[in-house]
Parts: structure tokens; sequence; C-alpha cells
């Protein structure tokens, strides 16, 4: 499985490889060193804006220049270079944690706005195993951010 590693200027897209599924280190305000420390320990790929950080020997063979400034076209790059696919394991736009499934939508009732509860399934609501984030359906596919109506773009 890919993983993934982004400089300080894709946190979008970091954010939106994260819901598809992958696995996607992001700091905002991280230095190359440690961010090419991390890459390497942790076998991670490097997505970067930056011609120097790619022109680093320790970068060399294992990191994408990202050419656009469009957090869309950003995404469309990396898919298309890596023939990525969605992934069944969502995960936390905010920190990276894995996504589970929450067994029984009562146990969200207090938590989400009542639109939200009333029209989503049993199983519509995933919850973040690190930090907590709760998720709807309809806040994966977009990939933007959960606490929005399920009528969000
Ligand atoms: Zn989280």
């Amino acid at each position: 499985m890919k993983r993934f590693i982004a400089d300080a200027m894709l946190g979008r897209l970091a954010r939106w490889l994260r819901l598809m599924g992958y696995d996607t280190y992001y700091e905002r305000d991280i230095t190359d060193d440690t961010l090419l420390l991390i890459a390497r320990r942790e076998g991670r790929t490097i997505l970067t804006r930056d011609t120097r950080l790619i022109d680093r020997r320790a970068a060399r063979g294992q990191a994408l220049l990202i050419i656009s400034n469009d957090p869309a076209m950003q995404l469309k790059q990396v898919i298309e270079h890596f023939s990525l696919e969605v992934l069944d394991t969502p995960r936390c736009s905010l920190c990276n944690g894995l996504l589970v499934r929450v067994p029984d939508k009562q146990l969200v009732r207090d938590l989400v706005p009542e639109h939200v509860f009333l029209h989503h399934g049993k199983e519509g609501f995933s919850r973040c195993a690190l930090c907590g984030h709760l998720y709807w359906e309809g806040s994966h596919a977009g990939g933007i951010g959960s606490k929005r109506s399920k009528k969000g773009p």
C-alpha cells in the first residue's frame, strides 16, 4: 500500500488522500529535513511543490513534484501518477487516524445535527479511532469536512 508524506503547501491534498484511504503524513510546520527523515524512516513517497526539495539527494526516486496550485488538479495528478483507487479504509482528514464504523447510530444521536441523524442509515456513521472526529456518508466521497450537512459539495 502506497503511503505518502505531503509538504507544508499541500494540506488540502493530504486531507483528500486520507479520505480516499491513503496513509498520508502532514504537518503544517514541518522542515525539509524532518520531512525527508520521516519519508525515509516510514517508507513514504514525498509529495511536494518545492523544486529545491525534489533535488535533494534524500528525495531522489521517492518524490513526486506537484505541478498545480489547485488542490483538485493536485489530487488528479497524484491519482493518475500512481493509479490510485478509493480504498475502503478511509482515514480521518484531520489526523490520519483510521475510521471505525459506529455500530449503532443511536450512539451519535446527540453529536450530529438532527437532519443528519434522520437522513442517515443505521450504519451511516464512522468515527476516527485516534481523535474521535465523527464522519458520515457523503463526507467521504466529496472529500469535504464532515461538520457540514450532506447537501454540501
Ligand atoms: Zn482523527
